[in-house]
C-alpha cells in the first residue's frame, strides 16, 4: 500500500497552476500528497477547455434511455457527515451551505444525466475512470464508500480543515487520511457553489479517483475535475 501511495504521489496529482502562469508542475513532491488543487478549483488560472466533446453540450437525457429512467432513491438519501477544524462561525455557515448545495445537486436529474452522458473524444467515459463506466462512477458517488470508510452509507465522510497560505494552492489532501485542507485565501472569496465544487473534487479523491499532475485538456475530463466543475456549475443555479 505504501508503495502504491508513493507511486501515485510521484506520478500524479501535484498541481500547481499559479495565476498568471501557464500551469507549471509543482516541485513540492511529497510522496503521500495525492491532491493539491490550485485556484480556482482550479479553473481561472488554468485555461478552460471548450471541447465540444466534454459532455457539457450533451442533451439532458439520452433518448435511448427512455422515460423509465428515474433518479435512484439513493440520490435522495445522499448526505454528508463532516468534521470541521479551524472554521469560525461565518466559515461554518459557508461550508454548510456548500455541502447542502452538493446534496441538492446530487438529487437532480441533470447531475445524473450529465454524469451518465459525459463524453471524452466522442466516447461516453471519463479520464482516469479507474476502469469504471459512467454508470458505475455515478453509482460509486451515490454509494459514498470512501477508500478509508468503505461501507456503503450514501454519505460523504468529510474531515475539513481551514488554513491560510498566500500561495495559489486552493486545497490539498493525502491518500493516507480523510482530511482535506482548504486555503482560506480562496475559501473566503469563493461562493458556496465554488466551495462545493472544490470539496466535491477533493472528495472524489477519497473515492480513489486520481488525475495527472500537470494541466492538460484530458485532465479536465478526469473524474475529480469534471465532477468538481459540474457540481460548481449546477450549484450556481441553486445558491
Ligand atoms: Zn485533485
Amino acid at each position: 500500500m505504501a508503495k502504491t501511495i508513493s507511486i501515485v504521489g510521484l506520478f500524479l496529482l501535484l498541481v500547481s497552476c499559479k495565476p498568471q502562469e501557464n500551469c507549471p508542475a509543482d516541485n513540492n513532491q511529497d510522496p503521500d500528497l495525492i491532491s493539491k488543487e490550485d485556484h480556482k478549483l482550479l479553473s481561472s488560472s488554468c485555461p478552460q477547455p471548450n471541447d465540444p466533446n466534454d459532455g457539457s453540450q450533451d442533451p439532458p437525457t439520452d433518448p435511448e434511455d427512455g422515460p423509465a429512467d428515474e433518479i435512484p432513491s439513493e440520490a435522495f438519501l445522499f448526505d454528508a457527515n463532516f468534521a470541521l477544524t479551524d472554521f469560525d462561525s461565518k466559515d461554518e455557515v459557508k461550508v454548510s451551505t456548500a455541502i447542502e448545495i452538493i446534496k441538492k445537486v446530487i438529487r437532480t436529474d441533470e447531475f445524473r444525466s450529465r454524469v451518465l452522458n459525459f463524453t471524452y473524444n466522442g466516447e461516453k467515459k471519463f479520464i482516469n475512470s479507474d476502469g469504471l463506466t459512467n454508470e458505475q462512477i455515478y453509482q460509486k458517488l451515490l454509494d459514498g464508500a470512501e477508500d478509508l470508510r468503505p461501507e456503503v452509507d450514501h454519505e460523504m465522510d468529510l474531515d475539513l480543515e481551514l488554513y491560510y497560505s498566500n500561495r495559489s494552492t486552493v486545497g490539498y489532501t493525502y491518500a493516507s487520511g480523510l482530511r482535506i485542507w482548504m486555503n482560506k485565501k480562496f475559501f473566503n472569496i469563493y461562493t458556496p457553489a465554488e466551495v462545493a465544487g472544490n470539496i466535491f473534487h477533493e472528495w472524489t479523491h477519497k473515492l480513489g479517483f486520481k488525475h495527472t499532475s500537470n494541466y492538460s485538456l484530458s485532465r479536465e475530463s478526469s473524474v475529480p475535475y469534471a465532477l468538481g466543475y459540474l457540481v460548481e456549475e449546477l450549484g450556481k443555479k441553486i445558491e
